[in-house]
């Protein structure tokens, strides 16, 4: 079957995610039959190159062969099993080894990001009752900040085009002040910056704070919002406000996890430790290195003494027919494997190092704004970009074999750890040519 056979399919029998589908009519998906590292191949034998790691999932490249066997090797195993009643060996020392990177424990699994950041939230409130204190039942988010699309995760979601029109049936949280050091004052540093945005939401939480739960934020990055970054300094003075006031700190690492800013865990760039940050983390994305839809959330023993309880009630009683998926967790597992074996984090600091050295044409371009890099990640806003930037930007590149897709007026990298110089000279290249015609 060709391109057009599966289009025309496609368009009768799904309804696609983020999608206008009538804007289907002028830009149809591409229909793709297979995947090799880090291209994408349809059924017409064109290539696309996936520079966005398909929606930020992917971290080894399509088709690994040692994520593959893993696989293989799991489902002459078993598949899946009920984890309630029930346990098995890669869900046992998958929760063994993320809780020796993190130094939080007791992993809670969905199915994906949503999931996790609703099970944060719920385990959160829930403790905060179960301890005496039921009143701790707010939210506080930043502006600007992304946390899944589900009611309660939307709720926690600042993206007007995502929220305004389901806003009748959320239970509204405030929004911080975002420590993006794009919004500086001229002449303000970005450390200086996050430290003026964490002085805001002390002067919040003073009045708040016994109403409030916890705190979610992205660490590091602000996915959604358009690759925008923040200096590490705003974790470690949100950590000290948090205990200050005993409010949770949930750091939602679903997007920046599994190293896509330079470290294992973006909250290493503010502490030693996940833990010395964070007393939720949610896991997701890259955690099957894009193979299969798995989530997790860690937190802390004394968290989880809270609900260790004769009474029923007292448990977490949250769960996902899909819960510790045994295929999603060996999945993992390989991926946790490739990072000792391949040294990954050493290796993409170089790799990191040559494409931002490749990209110094596209930074001091005149249409480019605020160039930004974080590990694996870079972004940078077009000047004079029309409404319809982001479309157009998208088509043309995948006439030049790229798949791109910019939020707005900002496009962004944040491709799987396995490009060569090849492809950083094919997105190079063609990002040029797309800002010079
Ligand atoms: C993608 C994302 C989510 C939601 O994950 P889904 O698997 O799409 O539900 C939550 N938080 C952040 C930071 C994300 O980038």
């Amino acid at each position: 079957m060709s391109n057009s056979d599966w289009l025309e399919r496609t368009r009768a029998a799904l309804w696609h995610p983020c999608t206008q589908m009538k804007q289907l009519e002028a830009m149809p998906p591409l229909p793709i039959a297979r995947g090799e590292g880090p291209w994408l191949i349809d059924h017409d034998g064109r290539r696309y190159l996936d520079a966005v790691s398909s929606w930020w999932v992917n971290l080894f490249g399509h088709a690994e062969p040692r994520i593959n066997r893993a696989i293989v090797d799991q489902l002459s195993r078993i598949e899946h099993v009920i984890l309630a009643g029930c346990t098995h060996a890669p869900v046992v020392e998958l929760s063994e080894r993320l809780a020796r990177l993190t130094g939080l424990g007791h992993a809670f699994y969905g199915s994906d990001g949503a999931s996790a950041t609703e099970i944060a939230l719920k385990m959160s409130f829930h403790y905060w009752r179960n301890s005496g204190r039921p009143g701790k039942t707010g939210f506080v988010s930043l502006k600007n900040g992304y946390h899944g699309e589900t009611l309660g995760a939307l709720s926690v979601t600042d993206v007007a085009l995502f929220k305004d029109t389901y806003a009748p049936l959320l239970r509204l949280s405030h929004q911080a002040m975002s420590p993006d050091w794009r919004l500086a004052a001229p002449g303000e540093a970005a450390e200086a910056y996050a430290r003026r945005a964490a002085a805001d939401l002390a002067a919040w939480l003073a009045e708040h704070a016994d109403a409030t739960a916890a705190v979610i934020v992205e660490p590091l990055v602000q996915g959604a919002a358009g690759m925008a970054m923040y200096h590490p300094a705003y974790l470690a003075e949100l950590r000290a406000l948090c205990d200050r006031h005993q409010v949770h700190l949930i750091a939602d690492e679903i997007a920046v996890g599994f190293g896509r800013t330079g470290t294992l865990f973006a909250c290493e760039q503010a502490a030693a430790r996940v833990s010395d940050i964070a007393d939720f983390i949610c896991l997701s994305k890259g955690i099957t290195g894009g193979y299969l839809p798995l989530s997790a959330v860690l937190t802390r023993d004394e968290i989880y003494a809270a609900f260790y309880d004769d009474r029923v009630a007292r448990g977490f009683l949250h769960s996902h027919s899909y819960t510790g998926n045994p295929l999603a967790c060996r999945a993992a597992l390989a991926v946790l494997d490739i990072f000792a074996e391949d040294d990954v984090i050493a290796r993409n600091r170089g790799r990191a190092a040559r494409f931002t050295a490749l990209l110094a044409e596209v930074r001091a371009h005149p249409r480019v704004r605020h160039f930004r890099h974080l590990g694996m990640i870079w972004a940078f806003e077009v000047d004079d970009a029309g409404p319809d930037f982001a479309a157009d930007f998208h088509r043309r590149a995948l006439g030049h074999g790229v798949f791109i897709r910019p939020i707005g007026h900002t496009v962004y990298f944040m491709p799987p750890y396995v490009i060569g110089e090849e492809e950083m000279r094919l997105m190079v290249d063609t990002v040029l040519t797309l800002l010079n015609t």
